[in-house]
């Protein structure tokens, strides 16, 4: 077997933070302008996504990063470090992404919980793997926090008749944000309480007492890894969906770092689907 190639990096952007919103306790609204968003304005996907890079503002690193050259001459520890975050939406010149504050542990989070006006952002070009399909018989959405912005810009997607379901897992009521979904896809709020995210059944559960509805679906499932295998097995195993019909992945992983969780992922053990 040879090995595969390694994908040529994502050209980077350098934004710059012009505003942010706290949207509830546990999520906040960065808003960044860049010089050229078109590969963001054109990106076909609802569940688009970037790699935001951070560099230690001690190293004095201008971006765009050169990470194949700064692995040669840096120390593993000072190495640019990525994070995957959700496009919620572009308008003009000006890009919105909202994180998940989950306390002082990571990078992401905290940046987020503190950035201001002017802050830097440097974020690849976009990917991407899903959009409602407009001629599925129902949609179906599950996730927790961290995929609340891609659920939200996706059930905003949806043709005005659709159907179906979506199940968001946050810690409390106050953490529900205003979604937009036509008014045949239920939308279920999933609370977990004081239990730490990633840590509770809760979603699943909810999930479990769910059934398909008539027709060819199409199910966009995401966030911690545990629940996404729960999940998984429903979707596959007891509702007998085929591959082509589910996006479904692990966003993060209950006590791993993003740069952890996508070795894990790398690994034939790591894999969900
Ligand atoms: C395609 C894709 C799109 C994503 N979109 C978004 C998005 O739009 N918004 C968003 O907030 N996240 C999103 N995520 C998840 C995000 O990349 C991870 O949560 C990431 O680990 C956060 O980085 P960090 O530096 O804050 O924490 P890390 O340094 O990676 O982790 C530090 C600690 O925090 C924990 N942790 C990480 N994330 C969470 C969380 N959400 N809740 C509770 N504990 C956590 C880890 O388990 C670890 O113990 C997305 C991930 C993928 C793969």
């Amino acid at each position: 077997m040879t090995d595969r190639p390694a994908r040529p990096p994502r050209p980077q952007h350098v934004l710059h933070v012009v505003g942010t919103e706290r949207l509830s306790p546990h999520l906040v609204r960065v808003r960044a302008r860049g010089t050229d968003l078109s590969a963001f304005r054109e990106s076909p996907h609802t569940d688009a996504y970037v790699k935001i890079t951070f560099a230690k503002p001690e190293l004095g690193l201008e971006p765009p990063y050169d990470l194949a050259a700064l692995r040669e001459t840096l120390a593993p520890g000072d190495l640019p470090v990525t994070r995957t975050y959700t496009v919620r939406a572009v308008s003009g010149d000006e890009l919105t992404i909202d994180f998940v504050v989950h306390g002082d542990e990571g990078l992401a989070g905290p940046w987020a919980a503190a950035a201001q006006p002017g802050d830097r952002l440097v974020v690849s070009s976009p990917g991407g793997g899903y959009a409602p399909d407009p001629a599925a018989d129902w949609h179906f959405f599950a996730g927790d926090e961290s995929a609340l912005p891609a659920i939200a810009a996706s059930l905003e997607a949806l043709t005005p008749d659709a159907v179906g379901a979506a199940f968001l897992e946050v810690q409390s009521a106050g953490d529900q944000v205003p979604l937009s979904a036509p008014p045949g896809v239920v939308v279920t709020w999933v609370y977990r309480g004081e239990a730490p995210a990633g840590a509770t059944p809760v979603l699943v559960e909810a999930v479990a007492g769910w059934h398909p509805l008539d027709g060819r679906g199409q199910v966009f499932a995401h966030g911690e890894r545990e629940a996404m295998k729960a999940l998984r097995d429903i979707v596959f195993t007891r509702w007998g969906l085929e591959r082509a019909q589910v996006s479904l992945s692990g966003y993060w992983a209950y006590g791993r770092t993003e740069d952890r969780f996508q070795a894990e992922k790398r690994e034939p053990i790591g894999k969900i689907l």
